[in-house]
Formats: C-alpha cells, sequence, structure tokens
C-alpha cells in the first residue's frame, strides 16, 4: 500500500512542545489545509459547509522515523505506567497515523488553490494530511461510551497572566495575529510541562514557539506567568 498525502496543514504549532494532546482543548487555534495540486479540485469538496467537524487523518511525520513499540507510557498517566500502543493514542505507532476531529472553518479556492480552515487541531506545523472526512455525530459520537484512563477531559487548567511590562509587546503581536493572547493563555492552561517536572518546587522557566512569537514563561505555585513575546525574524 502506498499513502501519499493530500496537502498540508499550516498551525501555530511550530514545535512538539505545548501542542495539545487531543483536539478541541485549544479551542483559539485555527489552521490552514493547503491542498496539493491533483486534489485542490473545489468539486472534491462540494457539500463540505454543510458538516461543523471534519476527522483529519495525518502522519505524524516528526515522529515518523522512530518506529514503534508495543508498550508505551502516556503522558495523562504521569509518565511511568506502560499501557499497550493500541490502547492509547500514542503517536508511535505503526504507520503513524493520527487522527483529529476539528472544526470547520471554511474552504477558500482562489486561482486554484484550495485552501480548508480548521479550528481546535493537535497538529503540528506542517503535518501532511492523508485524508478529510465529515463528522457524523449519529455515528460518531457515543455518549455512553467508556473512555479508560483519559475518561474525562483534563480539569486540571493552569491559571496563566502575562507580566504587566508585556501590554505594549502584546498589543503589538495581536495587530499581526489577532487572537494570539487567547491562543497563549489557552495553550500555556494545559501545562504542557513535562510530568516529571510538575512535582519540582522551584520556579521553572520554559519557551516555545507559537504562531510568528517565541513565548517565554515561569510556572511558580501552580501558576503560569507569560515573561516574553519576541516575534521570530
Ligand atoms: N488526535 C490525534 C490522535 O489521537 O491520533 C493525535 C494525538 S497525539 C497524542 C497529539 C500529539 O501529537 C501532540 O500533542 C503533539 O505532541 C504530537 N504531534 C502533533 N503533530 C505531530 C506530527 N506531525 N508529528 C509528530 N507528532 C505530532
Amino acid at each position: 500500500m502506498h499513502l501519499s498525502p493530500i496537502g498540508t496543514i499550516l498551525t501555530p504549532y511550530k514545535e512538539k512542545f505545548a501542542i495539545p494532546r487531543q483536539p478541541g482543548l485549544v479551542s483559539s487555534a485555527v489552521g490552514e489545509i493547503h491542498l496539493f495540486d491533483d486534489y485542490a479540485d473545489p468539486n472534491g469538496f462540494r457539500g463540505i459547509e454543510q458538516f461543523s467537524h471534519l476527522w483529519l487523518l495525518f502522519q505524524f511525520h516528526q515522529t515518523a522515523d522512530r518506529g514503534w513499540s508495543p508498550l508505551v507510557r502516556p503522558p495523562r498517566l504521569g509518565g511511568n505506567a506502560k499501557l499497550g500502543v493500541f490502547a492509547t493514542r500514542s503517536t508511535h505507532r505503526p504507520n503513524g497515523i493520527g487522527l483529529s476531529v476539528v472544526e470547520f472553518a471554511g474552504l477558500s479556492t482562489t486561482k486554484g488553490k484550495t485552501v480548508l480552515k480548521v479550528r481546535g487541531m493537535d497538529l503540528m506545523d506542517g503535518t501532511p494530511i492523508l485524508d478529510i472526512k465529515p463528522y457524523l455525530p449519529y455515528a460518531d459520537a457515543l455518549p455512553l461510551a467508556q473512555g479508560g484512563f483519559a475518561n474525562e477531559i483534563p480539569d486540571n487548567q493552569m491559571p496563566v497572566s502575562f507580566h504587566p511590562n508585556l501590554a505594549p509587546a502584546l498589543a503589538k503581536a495581536e495587530q499581526l495575529h489577532p487572537g494570539i493572547t487567547e491562543l497563549i493563555s489557552q495553550v500555556l492552561a494545559q501545562d504542557p510541562r513535562p510530568a516529571y517536572k510538575k512535582h519540582q518546587p522551584q520556579i521553572q522557566e520554559f519557551g516555545v514557539k507559537l504562531g510568528a512569537f517565541n513565548i517565554r514563561w515561569q510556572v511558580e505555585n501552580g501558576q503560569s506567568l507569560v515573561t516574553a513575546i519576541v516575534p521570530l525574524n
């Protein structure tokens, strides 16, 4: 079997660190799927606006060369407990295929280029998209389904604030990337720190590239304080 991507998604997540662990957790994240020429025919998308949500099938291209193993350590369990790869949504799996439900946010076709806008994805910038299908509530939403070790949406949202000195930088950033404040808040509220760091009492500093910015923040006493927002060149 040979799979070839139908397009690439552009997202604000420029590195794996701090990408939400599942879709829908950061609702303000907007992505654009740029279809390759062979799949850009608008006929292929006729009727798609009837659906509020779509399934994306994609390749975990950043971890594709690491292979897979039968046992993995889900971060949700603190990174120590091992479970079978097929009992998790780990990226380290045979065929390296990811599956995410995202919000449909628009379709445009101009000069032969087709772009599908989506919201709330958990995909890294540049991820190859293998297929797109509508989400069917009657078949795909199962209110009685059991979610095992990940039954509930993580409820431990971390409070996030911005250092008062950042007001001018934040205003400038908003002009370049409307909604960046909300995006940063929602991403950091997920507390993307590695599990082993979560029990360390001292002030910790982190940085991540988000959209067109380098974001730096500190974690102290269970709260995040954003200390820098620097435009990438
Ligand atoms: N919702 C998908 C699924 O269940 O198949 C992905 C779940 S996986 C746990 C989500 C994580 O995959 C993100 O937090 C990010 O670290 C990682 N990720 C996202 N895009 C990736 C890519 N293109 N290559 C490798 N890892 C990626």
